[in-house]
């Protein structure tokens, strides 16, 4: 497995990928493992879990180089992703127990209650833009839970993936209670198929999410889904614009674009266009571009060069198909998988800026009539993640959120993950939920007692 810098292209470092037979022994002793550790109490799994986020705080210098150096985030953001690491763990420590105590419900029996018990070993499928967050959203409730987890990290990110699986060591897990798999996709069926492996989550494309849970659907294995997102950012008649335009930048730019949160499609009703379009383009020119690890950078390259190759052809078709290009609009020459940002207009249904999930600094913006015109264009995605709505009126933006078919929608600010709050899409965008007390109740046995 090859790590590679996006910023030049260089090699970082190769690492032996394992073998299935190796893949088996570390099931085992996971599974060896989780017998103990899931009757370990609440407590001291939760002084673990603040140990990791401490270890996360202690390292946040060096693992920040890493997961830029890996995956080329600015990295100003590479830090906050370690911060945020290291709060997820915090809240599941400070709170797993309350989410998890027995749940009494009167019935006709002497006592009947519910008690919530962990499944034994998670599969987790993990994608590379967020390689530190996506990872410790699903194991910091899933270990706290009593839980065992195996990390599929992506392929790009054998550092980071090895640099987690260390972080637990190091807070005093169980050896083998959280394992990294160096593999490739073409031994999760194996994985997947194991007696041992009781559920598997995926972050990553539509195409990766079916794969996965088509087969754990074969072996009747729950399966938790976080997928691409397509997400609107609802400019209304009323809103407040320089504000929604400084957030509508930060929103699609961060993490060069790579977020399956980031605003991507800007739906803005024509009294407010001209002037939206104006200051866009300017906040988004105003952007430097460059080295990730360099402080004053705003945007980083994109994570493989293949990702370039995509946005072009989004951004190409989309050009010849009408939409007017305000800014950018170009791979940048060079060393690196860079690309410019750019800002299109006039954008269409049929369009793949308007169709598809844009993976980049590509913000669309797509002109509407009025408010219901711009639900409906908000609805019209096979998406359903996030979505952003602006106006001043609140009552209006809380009747408006209802008819927005979305996991989540933030009315004046920016769609964000918390660890509070519940996480995760509709449609095509996948199925449950992470984060919360929704996100540590999707790996448990619900389990009824009745007693006469
Ligand atoms: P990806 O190609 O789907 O990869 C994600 C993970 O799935 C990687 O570990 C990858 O392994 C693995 N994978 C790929 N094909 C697979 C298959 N056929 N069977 C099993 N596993 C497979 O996605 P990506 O390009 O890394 O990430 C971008 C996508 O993730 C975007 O669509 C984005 O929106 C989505 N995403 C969603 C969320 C969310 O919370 N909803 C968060 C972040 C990203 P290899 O690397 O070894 O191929």
């Amino acid at each position: 497995m090859k790590a590679v810098n996006p910023a030049n292209n260089r090699l970082i470092k190769e690492y032996p990928e394992h073998e299935m037979a190796e893949v088996k022994h570390i099931i085992n002793l996971a599974q060896e493992e989780y017998h103990a550790w899931r009757r370990v109490s609440f407590v001291q799994r939760a002084a673990l879990m603040k140990n990791a986020a401490h270890v996360l705080r202690k390292n946040k210098e060096k693992l920040a180089f890493l997961i830029t150096q890996e995956m080329g985030k600015i990295i100003r953001e590479s830090r906050a992703e370690v911060e945020k690491c290291a709060w997820v763990c915090d809240y599941y420590a400070e709170n797993a127990e309350r989410f998890l105590t027995a749940e009494i419900i009167e019935t006709d029996a002497g006592e009947s209650y519910v008690s919530f018990e962990p499944l034994g070993i998670v599969l987790a499928v993990m994608p590379w833009n967020f390689p530190f967050w996506q990872v410790f959203r699903f194991a910091a409730p899933a270990l706290m839970a009593g839980n065992a987890g195996l990390l599929k990290h992506a392929s790009n990110v054998p550092g980071c993936a090895l640099a987690i699986e260390k972080i637990f060591k190091e807070a005093g897990f169980p050896e083998n209670i959280f394992r990294t798999l160096l593999i490739k996709p073409n031994l999760i069926p194996d994985v997947i198929g194991d007696r041992h492996v009781q559920a598997a989550t995926l972050t990553g494309s539509e195409p990766a999410g079916a794969a996965v849970a088509a087969l754990a659907g074969r072996e009747i294995k729950k399966t938790v889904l976080e997928l691409g997102g397509s997400d609107p950012f609802i400019v209304l008649r009323d809103a407040d614009l320089d504000k929604a335009v400084q957030t509508a930048v930060q929103a699609r730019m961060i993490n060069a674009g790579q977020s399956c949160i980031a605003a991507k499609r800007f739906i803005v009703v024509e009294d407010l266009l001209p002037a939206f379009k104006q200051k866009m383009a300017e906040k988004m020119r105003a952007l430097k571009v460059g080295d990730p690890q360099d402080e004053s950078t705003d945007v980083g390259p994109l994570a493989r060069p293949d990702l370039v190759r995509d946005l072009e052809r989004q951004v190409e078709k989309s050009i010849e198909q009408g939409a007017r290009l305000l800014l950018g609009g170009k791979a940048i020459e060079g060393p690196g998988n860079f690309y410019q940002p750019t800002v299109l207009t006039d954008v269409k249904k049929g369009m793949p800026v308007y169709e598809e999930e844009t993976f980049g600094p590509v913000a669309a913006i797509i002109p509407v009539q009025d408010e219901d015109e711009a639900i409906a264009v908000a609805n019209d995605s096979p998406f359903g993640l996030g979505a952003s709505l602006w106006t001043k009126n609140i009552e209006k933006g809380k009747t408006l959120a209802r008819e927005i078919r979305a996991g989540a929608v933030f009315i004046n600010g920016m769609v964000k993950s918390d660890p509070r709050l519940p996480f995760g899409g509709i449609k095509k965008s996948g199925y449950g939920r992470e984060l919360s007390h929704y996100g540590i109740k999707e790996f448990v046995n619900i389990k009824t007692v009745w007693v006469a």
